[in-house]
């Protein structure tokens, strides 16, 4: 793989370029760097044949056979972690070490995805009069639509629980990040038949086109609540089954016995991590009052030592944020912010120039009903409230539309296990942060999403029950 070949698409087994081009974006310097294929309807739909013409005869090969194919993808993208890491800190922004990380992470995901098992099929009734077996069958051709934030690991990690499960597929990377996924599907083209997995990139119609496609079965997909909405809407219309994995306004909750000069690193962490930029980033942190202006000025302590630069400076720790949209929309909110007179504790430092950098932000309790509390910032901007008691946290870290993570901190683990099993919301983690595994269930209760990814029951939502019953002759 030379790292200056132009990109392709992956359909029907072929790499194939686009009649027309996507331009790629550095957002530490706002230049376009690169160019991505951009699918026509006419390719993507020679994409989605491709998928159904592969789907019989990948469904009859069974579970076994299946897996010994997609378990040597892994070690192909971990050898390829030096060239694809350049480019996902090119296209994304983030730090050199975070982007092998992300890779690192996808790998471990990939191997461990491939060694997951479907359950045995479950027998309902074996008496003289009637056998009634229900199996798990395969869906068909399932849709796979990723965001921009971690733009390899989320579209990736999309891939081997349906092909495992006996679908086939279509994905697409967003358009905004493209070009690592497009990469990793360069690497591992020849460990499937052809059309087994199809990759594909392209601009802003692109996404509509494939989840309302009448040949997809399922759709996959990863991205904001309001995408998620419309998403679902042209879903509707043949019924595809749907798992989405959507926005969040994760609480942080330090009791108070936390031992808070210790916890100050992972506190900006759990908040910072991607400049902001993890659906499951604690977006509002909420302090017992007793230990408040510790919290504050420990983390704008720390947070002046963090550099913030382009992600392929060594010394960077936080990069840009990944887009101009977005950018803009931090900033407003920021601005807003200020307008309002709210308690602006610390702001950081950013370089100078066009790149799309925020400084880090610290806002003392802020109104709940701020714009800053309500809406998921999605950017370097955090929110601290203060609280009085357990039961008025909890009910103000729950009164939001948005259910995906959430974390606890304090000394007492059975008091903290207490308040995170109160927190509704699909993952809650105590004294540590966003650790996700591909074995646990993963999900967002309420405006979060539908449905699972990872584990057990994430294999299963790429299948459908089906019951067999013999009326067994006297
Ligand atoms: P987005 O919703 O704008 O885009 C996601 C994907 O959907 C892209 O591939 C895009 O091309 C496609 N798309 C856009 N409009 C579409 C439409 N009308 N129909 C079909 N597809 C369409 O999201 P984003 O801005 O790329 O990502 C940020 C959001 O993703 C944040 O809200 C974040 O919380 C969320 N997110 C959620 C998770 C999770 O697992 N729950 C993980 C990461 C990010």
């Amino acid at each position: 793989m030379s790292s200056t070949a132009p990109f392709q698409m992956l359909i029907d087994g072929q790499l194939v370029s686009g009649t027309a081009s996507l331009p790629v974006t550095n957002p530490a310097t706002a230049q376009v760097f690169a160019h991505a294929p951009d699918c026509t309807r006419e390719q993507l739909d020679q994409a989605v044949s491709a998928a159904r013409r592969a789907f019989p005869a990948w469904r009859d090969l069974g579970e076994d056979q299946r897996r010994e194919r997609l378990a040597q993808m892994a070690p192909r993208i971990e050898q390829a972690i030096g060239t694809l890491a350049p480019l996902l800190t090119q296209e994304q922004g983030k730090p050199l070490a975070s982007a092998q990380g992300e890779i690192g992470a996808l790998v471990h995901f990939m191997r461990e995805q491939s060694q997951l098992k479907m359950p045995a099929p479950v027998v309902n009734e074996d008496s003289p009069q009637r056998l009634s077996v229900t199996h798990r069958v395969p869906l068909g051709v399932v849709g796979a639509l990723a965001p921009w934030n971690f733009p390899v690991l989320l579209a990736w990690w999309k891939v081997i629980p349906p092909l495992l499960a006996g679908n086939t597929m279509v994905l697409k990377p967003s358009p905004l990040t493209p070009l690592t996924a497009l990469r990793v599907a360069e690497l591992v083209a020849d460990l499937l038949p052809p059309g087994v997995l199809n990759v594909i990139s392209g601009g802003d119609e692109l996404g509509p086109w494939l989840t309302a496609h009448d040949g997809i079965d399922k759709v996959s997909f990863t991205g904001s609540t309001q995408t998620g909405r419309r998403v679902m809407e042209s879903a509707s219309r043949t019924l595809k089954r749907l798992t989405l994995e959507l926005g969040g306004n994760d609480a942080g909750i330090v009791l108070p016995d936390a031992d808070v000069p210790s916890l100050i690193p992972q506190l900006f962490w759990s908040a910072f991590t991607n400049s902001g930029q993890v659906c499951i980033d604690t977006k509002r942190l909420y302090v017992h009052s007793s230990r408040f202006e510790e919290v504050v000025q420990g983390l704008a302590d720390y947070a002046r030592n963090i550099p913030v630069g382009p992600g392929d400076d060594p010394k960077t720790l936080l990069g840009p944020i990944q887009n101009e949209r977005q950018f803009r929309r931090v900033q407003g909110l920021v601005n807003q912010a200020r307008e309002q007179g709210l308690d602006i504790r610390f702001e950081g430092q950013v370089p100078e120039g066009p790149g799309y950098f925020v400084p880090v932000t610290l806002i003392a309790n802020p109104p709940e009903d701020s714009a800053v509390v309500a809406e998921e910032a999605f950017g370097p901007v955090l929110p601290i409230l203060s609280y009085d008691s357990i039961d008025e946290v909890v009910e103000r870290a729950n009164a939001s539309p948005y259910g995906l993570g959430g974390t606890v901190w304090g000394k007492d683990e059975a008091l903290a296990t207490s308040v995170a099993n109160r927190i509704q919301s699909g993952t809650v983690w105590v004294n540590e942060t966003m650790h996700l595994s591909p074995h646990a269930a993963f999900s967002g209760h309420r405006q979060s999403g539908l449905g699972v990814e990872h584990g057990v029951e994430g294999l299963l939502g790429n299948t459908s029950a089906h019951t067999v019953v013999l009326k067994r002759q006297a």
